[in-house]
């Protein structure tokens, strides 16, 4: 009996928290249109089967592959096959999960620690005490998600009515530093209002609503079983033994298209329906209040720190959206600001057309959608070093330099521009 208790507590400790010791993630950079094809038919022929962390996207931008124990030896000798060198980019992606967390800054400072990555519950309960503390802020209850939590954000606002800027991060569960990203800019925020001219005008000129974790199941399930899970946790009703739609092709417009998948165990499933996902569906419905009066919607992930506006469900160059050059130039007045703090580089450009098309995305339901001027998604540190595995010791630089971009972006008098065509 005594063997078999622990017997059993063995097997439920060990499937508690998937082990990722053995997995590698494989780099390889495209340099002619050749590899670059080769690559793009590598990642048709595996997408379903290996975790592409970057897929193919233009000419030297790296393609970064991870792979579980089992497949590395085929994959690698796929890649030979198809002659594309590759090197080893992430030995063994278990370590870097260890080497993420940082023991010695849990202590660090009084009160909630914004150097360290929090839990679901966590994150729940800052919102929930940041409306306590600052009479500033707003504790907004969203809804439900799938598994019956919260979706949560706070409202910054000096009182009367503004126009909005909303902000959500984590909609990809593994991309821990978004949600991180996220709260220490609010606090930032908070803490300077009536400080810092420009934090005060930030705040006098818009009404600000963040939500920090918008796949909150999708984020608990990373903290708790698979710390590489990305989507929702909701089962797909053509195929419920398949857990998860990506959200970020969930949006209704252009749904379905290229980029996405109609595989309900692929990594980009793109859902059983528009809005199909219960997060995506309970905000878009939230969101409706906002209607025409939305400033700046921006969706941050990571890894690859891109600054990306609409289109992106396509990779036509010719395909023109109105407010293509306004979307631009602020970008690159954000990123030039971004820059300064640490001198990280962003890349701005034209989602589908310059990176990689993906359609039902987040930056084309901001702008087609829900019709604000200046939608971007942007994807936060770093290149690749450590993908989604960021160190709680960047978490503080990540916050301090995007800040840096969101000062700019609240300062900004964000103009209407032409009308968005209703397409
Ligand atoms: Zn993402």
């Amino acid at each position: 009996m005594k063997l078999l208790c622990a017997l059993l507590v063995f097997v439920a400790s060990a499937s508690a928290v998937k082990n990722y010791g053995g997995y590698q993630v494989l780099r390889v950079v495209p340099q002619d249109m050749e590899q670059l094809q080769r690559l793009h038919d590598l990642y048709n022929l595996l997408e379903d089967t290996v975790d592409f962390w970057k897929e193919p996207t233009r000419l030297n931008q790296p393609v970064d592959i991870m792979i579980g124990p089992n497949l590395v030896k085929d994959v690698k000798l796929e890649l030979s096959r198809r002659d594309l060198d590759f090197s080893i980019y992430v030995e063994d992606v278990q370590t870097n999960i260890n080497n993420e967390r940082c023991t010695d800054c849990v202590n660090a400072k009084a009160g909630f620690n914004y150097n360290i990555y929090h839990t679901a519950d966590e994150i729940s309960q800052w919102v929930t005490d940041m409306a306590t503390d600052y009479s500033i802020v707003t504790e907004i209850n969203i809804g439900k998600s799938h598994e019956g939590r919260d979706i949560k954000a706070i409202k910054i606002s000096s009182g009367g009515s503004k126009r909005v800027i909303y902000i959500q991060g984590g909609i990809h569960a593994r991309e821990w530093i978004s949600p991180a990203t996220m709260m220490y800019m609010a606090n930032e925020i908070v803490t300077n209002y009536g400080v810092d001219p420009a934090v005060t005008d930030m705040v006098d000129n818009y009404d600000w609503y963040i939500v920090p974790s918008l796949n909150v199941d999708g984020y608990a399930y990373s903290w708790t079983n698979d710390r590489m899970w990305r989507k929702n946790r909701q089962p797909a009703f053509s195929l419920p033994s398949c857990v998860g739609t990506d959200l970020n092709r969930n949006y209704p417009y252009k749904w379905g298209g290229i980029g996405a998948s109609p595989n309900p165990c692929s990594e980009t499933f793109y859902g059983d329906a528009p809005l199909s996902g219960r997060e995506t569906s309970v905000v878009h419905k939230w969101l409706q209040r906002f209607s025409g009066n939305i400033a700046l919607f921006i969706d941050f992930h990571n890894y690859s720190q891109l600054w990306l506006y609409p289109w992106g469900y396509t990779h036509d160059k010719d395909i023109r959206q109105p407010h293509k050059d306004l979307q631009h130039a602020l970008a690159i007045k954000a990123t030039d600001a971004l820059k300064v703090p640490y001198g990280t580089e962003y890349f701005v450009g034209m989602s589908g057309p310059d990176m990689y098309p993906a359609a039902g995305a987040s930056e084309d339901y901001g702008y087609a959608t829900l019709r604000v001027s200046y939608s971007y998604i942007v994807e936060l540190r770093d290149e690749g070093n450590y993908g989604f595995l960021i160190p709680e010791s960047l978490i503080e630089p990540s916050g301090i330099e995007t800040f840096e971009a969101l000062k700019v972006l609240g300062n900004d008098p964000l103009p209407k521009g032409p009308p968005i065509p209703v397409v």
